[in-house]
């Protein structure tokens, strides 16, 4: 098993083909520490899933190692891999049920209050409780009762409920209101803080407050600095 992380990840000359011959990663390397958070740009097809997809390993790498906290993650049962890494995908999931169910879905014994807090913290609580049932309004897997917006407020609180060392976001590009693109914004900074973090970043302003910015293309790294260095 991955022993209780602090969530220090590094990359290592990691090479991936999804089919014989045409790489997606040609020998990406990356030291982060733990806390840090990483923004990933680069256009489709440039490797970003990629990388997040071996590191919750979805596929093991053809050659190069991932490390958390020095365990090469390859040695590690996937199950207590996954355990300690949230991800939120750009699809947020949402499933049939209450709202609080798709929220505790991030820890199944989190208590009533636990969830609320959570749901507070990241701003989705106001409006949650302006619908007819709160928290126990059912919402549909591809309903309409709940905004683009609002979906990623409730994959937030689930997340932060899951309270994970390290945290890949894959970041939705649908068009939001401004009301809740600010709330989101600052919903992010309360899920990242003390954590560290990938992002599959689309928002401005989400790129601008990572501490590492790393530009992909074609599977190599082209450059990296923060948002004042580049
Ligand atoms: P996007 O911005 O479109 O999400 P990305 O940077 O996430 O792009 P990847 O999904 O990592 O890009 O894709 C990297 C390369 O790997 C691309 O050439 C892509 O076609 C290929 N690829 C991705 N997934 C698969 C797959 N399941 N099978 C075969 N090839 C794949
Ligand atoms: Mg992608």
């Amino acid at each position: 098993d991955l022993p209780n992380i602090k969530g220090n990840v590094k990359f290592e000359n990691l090479v991936f083909e999804y089919e014989p011959g045409r790489p997606a990663l040609k020998g990406f390397n990356l030291d982060v520490r733990a806390g840090q958070s990483i923004a990933l740009v680069g256009h489709t097809g440039s490797g970003k899933s990629t990388i997040m997809n071996l590191l919750c390993r979805f596929y093991d790498p053809t050659e190069g190692r991932i490390e958390i906290d020095g365990n090469n993650i390859r040695h590690v049962t996937i199950q207590s891999l996954r355990s300690q890494i949230g991800v939120v995908l750009q699809d947020t999931f949402i499933f049939s049920g209450t709202i609080r169910d798709n929220i505790r879905f991030g820890r199944l014994n989190a208590t009533n209050e636990e969830i609320e807090l959570a749901a507070k913290a990241v701003h989705a609580h106001d409006f949650i409780v302006s619908l007819p049932n709160g928290y126990d309004t059912e919402v549909q897997e591809r309903g309409n009762v709940l905004s683009m917006g609002q979906r990623q407020l409730i994959s937030f609180a689930r997340a932060l409920l899951a309270n994970p060392r390290v945290l890949i976001l894959d970041e939705a590009t649908a068009s939001i209101d401004t009301d809740t693109e600010l709330k989101i914004q600052e919903a992010l900074k309360t899920l990242l803080a003390g954590r560290t973090s990938f992002i599959v970043a689309h928002r401005l302003s989400t790129i601008r407050n990572a501490d590492k910015i790393v530009v992909l293309d074609h599977g190599r790294m082209m450059e990296i600095g923060n948002h004042d260095e580049l």
